[in-house]
């Protein structure tokens, strides 16, 4: 089945329509399927979010990676939404620094909010959420700069 604007914005609700449906998931749950596209999404958004509203108002480009306070690179698992916070246990590797819990915050907060309009509203739901924090998290930043 081709990945049109209609299979992509399918409503929740609408079970066993999946390509795969039936043969190697059995009944394919699309709010299944939303809620967990919403969260990791969502978490990739709130730790995108957290550099901008951290670069921007700097002035400083988005592009590049992560480095930390005291100058060294992140590594590319210390970048990972969520689980790099927890992995490192809210402190750098390399100085000991401590990494802002807000970021962890942030990027929980989207993940769940993300999920939970996934599961309620599918593939409008994320989006809807995509462009509502997308949108706040800009406004802020260049009114910041
Ligand atoms: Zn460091």
């Amino acid at each position: 089945m081709p990945v049109t604007v209609s299979w992509l914005f399918r409503r929740v609700g609408a079970s066993g329509s999946h390509p795969m449906s039936g043969e190697f998931f059995g009944e394919f749950s699309w709010e299944l399927y939303w809620l967990v596209a919403g969260v990791l999404f969502g978490a990739a958004t709130g730790s995108f979010s957290a550099v901008v509203l951290e670069r921007l108002p700097q002035r400083r480009s988005l592009g590049g990676r992560s480095t930390c306070v005291c100058g060294r690179q992140l590594a590319a698992w210390e970048n990972l939404p969520v689980a790099g916070w927890v992995a490192a246990g809210g402190r750098a590797r390399c100085c000991g620094a401590s990494i802002p819990v807000w970021y962890l915050m942030f990027e929980v907060v989207a993940a769940a909010s993300w999920g939970l309009a996934g599961w309620l509203w599918g593939g409008l739901g994320v989006a809807a959420a995509a462009a509502s924090t997308l949108a706040g998290v800009f406004t802020v930043a260049v009114a910041r700069r």
